[in-house]
């Protein structure tokens, strides 16, 4: 990383991105990518408990709309708590690991 401060747009939440300025690879902290899933997960599901949806009709409407709201956090999320921009470490061979076979 050059130092260059970075603008939000150039900021990905999940996964490496290019340094606009010396093309180093950069990424967010893996947690940070995992506490927006997470709460992308736990919001939705005290919404909908709070309106009244219990049992397999609150699991539905977890899952349904977790990618939705999962994906609007990544890229919203980054305007209110910027994450820390670090070097982009590859980890290729845990990723292939836990995707498994295709
Ligand atoms: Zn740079």
């Amino acid at each position: 990383m050059c130092g260059n401060p970075l603008k939000y747009e150039e900021i990905l939440s999940a996964g490496p991105f290019p340094c606009p300025t010396c093309n180093a690879r950069l990424q967010a902290p893996k947690s940070y990518g995992r506490w927006i899933a997470l709460g992308s997960l736990l919001l939705p599901a005290v919404v909908f408990w709070a309106l009244g949806f219990g049992g397999l009709h609150l699991l539905y409407a977890i899952l349904l709309t977790w990618f939705p709201v999962g994906y609007l956090a990544l890229h919203l999320v980054k305007y209110v708590m910027p994450p820390k921009i670090e070097i982009y470490l590859p980890e290729d061979t845990r990723l292939r690991l836990r995707s498994g076979p295709r």
